[in-house]
C-alpha cells in the first residue's frame, strides 16, 4: 500500500509499505481521509518525542472496513467507520471505570515514542482493534467525520466543566480545538461566548461560528474586555485551548472569583502559573485530556449540523500531496487551519 512516512524527523516520503494484516478482533479501515493534527506538525521535528521516525502518523481518519480479523463480531466488509485515536486496553483500573482516555496502557494511533510505535491513517490501509470502531451516520462525509476526534475533544472539555445557562465563557485560542470548543459551546446555552486570539481571521471563524464577542489580546487587554461586558464581575469559564504561561495567564485573569478554567492545550510542558490569582480568587482548574465516550454524540452533531465541520477544512488533498502540506503546515503559514489528506 502507499503511506506516507515520517523516514527522518523533518522528513517526509509517500511510498509502498508492506498492508498490515488484521489481528484477531481487528479490523482492516482502507482510510478515506485524514486530518493533520497540530501534534503531527509540532512531532515532526522531534521537539515532543512523540513521533519518533519511522512512523506512519495520523490518527483522526475516516474510511471503509476492507477487511476482519479473526473474532470480529457485528462489523464487515464496507462498514464505513471512524475510530478513536486512542486506543485503550478496557481491562486496566482505570478503563473499568469508563476512564478509557486515562488508560494504563493508552496507545495513540500514528505515535512512536519510547514506550511504543502505532502506525496511524496517513496510508491507504490501518488495521485498528473493533472495540475503538464507531459507525458513521449516513451521508456524513468522509472528510467531514475525520474531523470528529477534535470535536470529541471539545465536548469532553465541555464535560469536564459544563457552563449553566447564561454563563459568561471565554476560550482562549482559536485555532482547530478552541474552534471547536466555540462551536460546541454555541449549543450549550451559555450566555456570552468570549473567543480570545491574536490572529483576526481565527477570530472572524470564531464570530461566525458562535462566539457573541472576539477580542484580540495583541490589540486590546483581555482580562479588562471581558471585565467590562460582565459588568466587572468576570467571565465564569474558561476554556484554554494553547498551554503558554501567558495564555493560561489569560485566561485565568479573565475568571470572576471563584470561576473556572478547563486546560486542554499543553505546547509547552511547563508554565509560570499564577498561584496567588488562583488562591486568592478561589479558582478552579480542571486538566482535559483527549475524549472519554465523546465521538457518537459528535458524529450525531456532526450529521445534524449541530457541529460544522466544513468551515475548519483549509485543504482536502492527496496524500502524495502531504510532504508539501506538513511543510506549509510547520512554516504556520497563515490562514492554515485544518488540512485533510485523502489517500
Ligand atoms: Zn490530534
Ligand atoms: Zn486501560
Amino acid at each position: 500500500m502507499k503511506a506516507l512516512v515520517l523516514k527522518a524527523y523533518k522528513q517526509f516520503a509517500c511510498e509502498e509499505v508492506p498492508t498490515p494484516q488484521p489481528g484477531p478482533a481487528e479490523v482492516l479501515v482502507a482510510v478515506k481521509a485524514c486530518g493533520i493534527c497540530g501534534s503531527d506538525v509540532h512531532g515532526m521535528d522531534g521537539s515532543t518525542g512523540r513521533r519518533r521516525p519511522p512512523i506512519i502518523m495520523g490518527h483522526e481518519a475516516a474510511g471503509i472496513i476492507a477487511s476482519v480479523g479473526s473474532g470480529v463480531s457485528g462489523w464487515g466488509v464496507g462498514d464505513r467507520v471512524t475510530f478513536d485515536s486512542t486506543i485503550y486496553c478496557g481491562h486496566c483500573e482505570f478503563c473499568r471505570r469508563g476512564l478509557i482516555n486515562l488508560c494504563d496502557h493508552r496507545r495513540v494511533l500514528g505515535v512512536s515514542c519510547e514506550d511504543y510505535r502505532q502506525n496511524g491513517a496517513f496510508a491507504e490501509f490501518v488495521a485498528v482493534p473493533q472495540h475503538i470502531l464507531y459507525r458513521l451516520p449516513d451521508g456524513l462525509a468522509f472528510e467531514h467525520a475525520a474531523l470528529v476526534e477534535p470535536f470529541a475533544i471539545a465536548l469532553h472539555a465541555i464535560r469536564r466543566v459544563p457552563p449553566t445557562l447564561n454563563d459568561t465563557v471565554v476560550v482562549v485560542g482559536a485555532g482547530m480545538i478552541g474552534l471547536a470548543v466555540v462551536q460546541a459551546l454555541s449549543q450549550t446555552g451559555c450566555g456570552r461566548l468570549i473567543a480570545v486570539d491574536v490572529a483576526g481571521d481565527r477570530l472572524a471563524l470564531a464570530a461566525k461560528l458562535g462566539a457573541t464577542h472576539i477580542i484580540n489580546p495583541a490589540a486590546e487587554d483581555a482580562s479588562a474586555a471581558t471585565l467590562r461586558l460582565t459588568a466587572g464581575l468576570g467571565a465564569d469559564l474558561a476554556f484554554e485551548a494553547v498551554g503558554v504561561t501567558a495564555t493560561v495567564d489569560l485566561a485565568l485573569r479573565c475568571l470572576r472569583k471563584g470561576g473556572a478554567a478547563t486546560l486542554i492545550g499543553n505546547v509547552t510542558p511547563k508554565i509560570e502559573f499564577p498561584l496567588q490569582t488562583a488562591v486568592t480568587r478561589e479558582l478552579t482548574i480542571h486538566g482535559s485530556c483527549a475524549s472519554q465516550g465523546e465521538y457518537p454524540a459528535c458524529l450525531d452533531m456532526l450529521a445534524r449540523g449541530a457541529l460544522r465541520a466544513a468551515p475548519l477544512i483549509s485543504a482536502a488533498a492527496p496524500l502524495a500531496e502531504g510532504v508539501g502540506w506538513f511543510d506549509r503546515l510547520y512554516r504556520k503559514e497563515p490562514g492554515l487551519l485544518k488540512v485533510v489528506l485523502v489517500p
